[in-house]
């Protein structure tokens, strides 16, 4: 080896005390500075050796900027071919022009370089275990999450990061502008039903007892309007003890949001201005408002789901008045049961093979379906195993409902129930038609509105709040409650976007009264009830404002707002799907001594 860096060099004190600090960032250096001296600091990107002269990217958060070492520099060209990937380091050198026909046309920093005359190794870096340039997006992810360290100097992740904290600065902006008060509420408190199990902390003082950590601010929330406050907001941090499910996270960050003398009309108009000022600012693209607003049931039955993706254009069809009077005695015995019909217009699906169609058909069993009809239409022929049971004009009846022609197909569920036979078809309508990838189909948002306000649980035999137990029956329907819960809706609303909700609220129950009946319906006792909730009943007693409010799921909105694959590429520090964080090394056992204060004894973990 040449002369090679002795890192014991860069722990002399005066590295720490007088190590030569930059003058300039490294992506900001244009060529109106040739000529300059400039000290830059940052961490060395990649090296090239080509011909003698050493090249090194040389990266700070502003980007990257090329070093020139050239042989004549002696000693520092030498010492410069021992650098390594991620040695952060301090150059100095003079800004040059690139010579003729080497610029970067893809970097701001393309048209000059550094030729250095000498360097500082500030620290070096062990042996990486990934690489940190761009295109490295296959390593494996919990490599990427022990050393997210690392993984955060990538391009990709800072711009992500950035880009959230762009989202919290208009965020507080735009809530501020609005009249709202940023309040903190606890993190060590009790327990909101947000329908998901708490995470517990033992106190140590009230040995036995527990907080939980919030699911929600909800209650405290809601205590801010009786309080006067009027409008508040909080970008705060909500936990859920859940299994981890696809794309979601233990810990995850909410904008929280409550106003008091509001409608519905109200929240949505301020979050509408919300998204059309955080998608001008960040992606500027202007979003067209109000958004499209749905009733839970039109959802369902138009799309197969309270989340609908209005980027696919298909919607399902009732396929009840072909049905009813019709043939076919086992889909007229379901409507005559009080199920339905509903079917899946699939665009070109006469091309898909019979393989194709039993595959599909066993999608739809393993979902709850008793069987799929899949019918197709080729050469002007309606074929299918169901279509000699139907006459020719039950056929016609039936193509000119699911609007289907030649070249397509149709998938054809009955259903005892209607949630049910919505739910497949609406999972089978995103696997099997086409997506619309038009420009301006790019941002589909829409509001879905009047949910119901319970569902039945039938594991624990008993109705659920569909929201949570706070939010308000719309008002002529308070009869209902106790005849027949199941029919009665909610003032409550769902954002959704592209497909995914991010966020959702309601407005309130604000008389203690209404909401000591929606307990009764949840089946929750009257003592149950105070001594859970008594508190907070109790403030609803001392002249409530009525209110509503609603939250907005910050890291799937800065995933939409990234173009990231999943939440973790928008958080810097999240936790596997076994809610772990590799990097700490979370959760852990603790020492016996720290559980003899909090009175706790923990049992072997079972297999
Ligand atoms: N607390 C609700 C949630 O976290 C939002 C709301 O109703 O404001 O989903």
């Amino acid at each position: 080896m040449g002369s090679t860096i002795d890192t014991n060099e860069s722990l002399r004190p005066e590295f720490f005390n007088e190590y030569w600090q930059r003058s300039h960032l490294c992506g900001s250096i244009r060529e109106d500075m040739i000529g300059k001296e400039i000290c830059v600091n940052g961490w060395v990107r990649r090296r090239r050796d080509l011909g003698g002269i050493i090249f090194i990217e040389l990266w700070d958060y502003t980007g990257p900027v090329q070093i020139v070492f050239n042989p004549e520099a002696g000693a520092v060209h030498d010492r410069a071919g021992d650098l390594r990937s991620e040695y952060c380091i301090s150059a100095r050198g003079r800004v040059t022009k690139r010579p003729e026909g080497t610029d970067n046309f893809s970097l701001a920093t393309g048209f000059i370089e550094i030729v250095a005359s000498d360097f500082l190794l500030l620290s070096p870096s062990n042996p990486l275990p990934f690489e940190i340039g761009e295109g490295t997006d296959k390593v494996d992810e919990n490599l990427r999450l022990t050393y997210r360290y690392l993984d955060l100097r990538r391009e990709r992740m800072q711009n992500n990061l950035r880009t959230r904290g762009k989202l919290y600065s208009f965020t507080r902006n735009y809530f501020d502008a609005n009249s709202f008060v940023e309040i903190e509420t606890p993190v060590l408190t009790k327990a909101t039903p947000e329908g998901a199990r708490d995470y517990l902390v033992p106190s140590r003082v009230n040995a036995g007892e527990f907080y939980a950590l919030p699911q929600s601010p909800q209650l405290f929330k809601q205590i801010l309007m009786v309080s006067g406050f009027d409008r508040y907001y909080q970008i705060v941090k909500c936990f859920r003890d859940e299994d981890l499910r696809a794309d979601r996270q233990p810990e995850f960050t909410q904008i929280d949001i409550e106003m008091s003398y509001v409608v519905e009309d109200d929240v949505m108009r301020l979050i509408e201005g919300y998204m059309k000022g955080l998608f001008k600012v960040i992606l500027d693209v202007d979003l067209e408002t109000p958004f499209f607003r749905m009733d839970y049931w039109d959802a369902m039955d138009t799309y197969g789901s309270d989340k609908p993706d209005l980027r696919f254009p298909t919607k399902l069809v009732n396929l009840a008045p072909v049905f009813e009077n019709g043939s076919f005695e086992p889909f007229r015995k379901t409507l005559e049961g009080g199920g339905v019909v509903r079917a899946l217009p699939v665009a070109g699906g006469a091309a898909l093979s019979r393989k194709e169609l039993t595959d599909i058909e066993e999608r739809a069993k393993k979902m709850g379906a008793a069987g799929l009809a899949a019918f197709q239409i080729k050469d002007g022929e309606l074929k299918g195993p169901l279509a000699k049971f139907m006459n020719t004009d039950e056929q016609a009846k039936l193509k000119e409902i699911a609007g289907i022609n030649d070249g397509d197909a149709l998938f054809v569920l009955a259903h005892p129930s209607r949630l049910k036979a919505c739910n497949i078809l609406g999972t089978l309508r995103l696997e099997l038609c086409k997506r619309d990838e038009s420009p301006d189909n790019r941002w589909r948002f829409l509001w879905v509105v009047r949910f119901p306000l319970f569902e039945w649980d039938e594991e624990e035999k008993r109705w659920g709040a569909v929201h949570h137990p706070f939010t308000s029956p719309v008002l002529e329907q308070l009869p209902q409650m106790e005849t027949n819960p199941g029919s009665v809706a909610a003032r409550a609303y769902d954002i959704v976007l592209n497909g995914s909700e991010i966020g959702g609220g309601s407005i309130r129950i604000h008389d203690p009264q209404v909401q000591a009946k929606a307990f009764a319906c949840l089946g929750i006792k009257p003592e149950e009830a105070r001594e859970r909730f008594g508190f907070f009943l109790d403030a609803l007693s001392y002249g409530t404002p009525p209110h509503g409010g609603l939250a907005i799921g910050v890291d799937r909105l800065a995933m939409f707002l990234c173009d990231g694959q999943s939440i973790r590429d928008v958080m810097a520090f999240p936790k596997t799907q076994k809610a772990q964080c590799l990097l700490a090394g979370a959760p852990s056992a603790v020492e016996d001594k720290r559980l003899d204060e909090l009175k706790i004894k923990c049992v072997p973990a079972e297999d």
